[in-house]
């Protein structure tokens, strides 16, 4: 399996339009246009996934719901990439990453009074339909929210 490190010259020649820096998180930038990477063996997945979100030009959004849809796209998109390049993504990596979201949504979206799934009426608002509490949550980025481990 190719690194990280050796796919990012290519990726640069293929993709002069964003920048690609090294760091110490995985993240898609809309204002820089920059792609963000760590260079751990194998998180080339990770990277093809932060390139997707470039190039399906994903910048902000209204609804939580669209963060998982944002998600869901810029993997399918990273999988065609991966073929692109012979490369493979281990489709337990992706889904465990999407299941990151699905709990954070869940987690975001329970009403913290009686429980039931409420509805989000501003960018970071929800009220609950059954007993009218309504609360404010924090402001949730692109690829902010992965686990740290990848098992
Ligand atoms: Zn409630
Ligand atoms: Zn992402």
């Amino acid at each position: 399996m190719p690194s990280t490190a050796s796919l990012i010259p290519r990726l640069k020649l293929d993709y002069p339009q964003f920048s690609f820096k090294q760091a110490e998180h995985f993240l898609w930038s809309p204002s820089e246009q920059t792609i963000y990477y760590t260079t751990e063996v194998e998180s080339y997945g990770f990277l093809l996934h932060e390139l997707s979100h470039g190039l399906l030009r994903h910048t902000d959004y209204s609804h939580d719901i669209e963060l998982i849809t944002m998600e869901r796209d810029a993997w399918d998109k990273a999988l065609e990439l991966a073929e692109t390049y012979k490369l493979a993504i281990d489709d337990d990596l992706i889904q465990s990453t999407l299941d990151t979201y699905r709990d954070w949504l869940h987690a975001r979206s329970t009403c913290p009074q009686c429980k039931a799934i409420g509805l989000q009426v501003k960018k970071r608002a929800y009220a609950c339909p059954a007993c009218r509490h309504t609360w404010r949550v924090n402001e949730a980025r692109i690829c902010a929210l992965r686990r740290s481990s990848t098992s």
